[in-house]
């Protein structure tokens, strides 16, 4: 079921949320949020994805905006992000997320070295103490000589696992073999992106957990079915979304994680301001899974600027036309 173009556009708008540490190399998250007869509802592929990319987004979009979904929990665990940042900020930083058993550390940033790397996560080790679970996220950014070095180093501080810590399918099946023994599995994210991608990863060996996103996958419903295809336990992210595309990532962790992890959906607390006066912010670990509730005012106190509105206007009218041409 595709919405007409207008129905789409009826009450839809484009924020630019302000975030307090640059992470993704953004300190602006843009999004376009609108609402369907099931309620609020999203579409945010990152600006530098191109419109073929984008149509998943838009149907994940229609999928938690135009149809009812159940929540199967009242509410997920989740982990706290530590973005690159020197090891005498980790400790404020870790303060946003009230009772988070779980924190995902970002290594492997351009400009640092692995030794920065093993400070911040001793450092996160030491705050959130030894039965913390601590995993790392590279996203992509190591060849399979600097992931070894790195994992080596790292595998004492005892990770949970090891996020995209090279960029292609066949290095994440190198390295996992040449790190065997080391005790730290390695999770695919970017090479999860298409809706093809996770039978993919799981076929070529190349890693033990997926880190699965609502949005590029097409939606909850969509994302549900390809997950159970895999095999693999799956941990739920969100995208850098607003609370709006996180109440639709809580939905399908409810539905769809494995056990024993934390979600990646406590992102609401990288921004200074959302589109909901509620957003959806961990307390006690764990965000709730319902749709969160939209501001009008935030809506206009966050709204982009004309021509950012414009260029996501035209983007949505772009990439319905493909889904439209199907
Ligand atoms: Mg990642």
């Amino acid at each position: 079921m595709l919405p007409d173009l207008a129905e789409l556009l009826a009450d839809a708008h484009v924020v630019a949320l302000p975030m307090r540490v640059r992470f993704r190399g953004i300190t602006t998250r843009e999004a376009l949020v609108l609402r369907g007869p099931a309620g609020w509802t999203e579409f945010s592929p990152f600006v530098e994805y191109d419109d073929a990319e984008s149509a998943a987004w838009l149907r994940a979009a229609i999928d938690f905006g135009w149809t009812s979904h159940e929540p199967a929990a009242d509410s997920v665990p989740v982990n706290a992000t530590v973005p690159a940042v020197a090891p005498n900020a980790v400790a404020a930083l870790l303060a946003r997320y009230p009772g988070c058993t779980t924190a995902k550390v970002k290594v492997a940033e351009p400009g640092t070295t692995i030794d920065d790397d093993v400070a911040r996560v001793a450092e996160v080790r030491r705050v959130m103490g030894d039965d913390a679970a601590v995993r790392i996220d590279a996203n992509g950014l190591w060849t399979v000589d600097q992931a070894t070095e790195a994992l080596r180093r790292l595998a004492p501080f005892g990770l949970q696992y090891a996020e995209q810590p090279c960029r292609t399918v066949p290095e994440l099946a190198a390295l996992r073999e040449r790190i065997a023994g080391l005790g730290v599995p390695i999770a695919a994210d970017e090479s999860v992106r298409k809706a093809s991608d996770p039978l993919a990863v799981a076929r070529a060996g190349a890693a033990d957990v997926l880190v699965v996103k609502a949005q590029p996958l097409g939606g909850i419903t969509a994302a549900r079915a390809i997950v159970a295809g895999t095999g693999l336990p799956c941990v739920v992210s969100s995208a850098l979304d607003t609370s709006v595309g996180l109440g639709m990532g809580a939905f399908l962790a409810a539905a769809a994680m494995s056990p024993g992890y934390a979600a990646g959906l406590g992102t609401a607390a990288m921004f200074t301001s959302d589109v909901s006066a509620d957003p959806l912010l961990p307390v006690d670990g764990r965000v709730p899974v319902r749709r969160a509730s939209v501001s009008r005012e935030l809506l206009e106190q966050n709204a982009a600027a004309p021509e950012r509105t414009a260029w996501w206007r035209a983007r949505l009218e772009r990439v319905h036309a493909l889904l439209a041409a199907g």
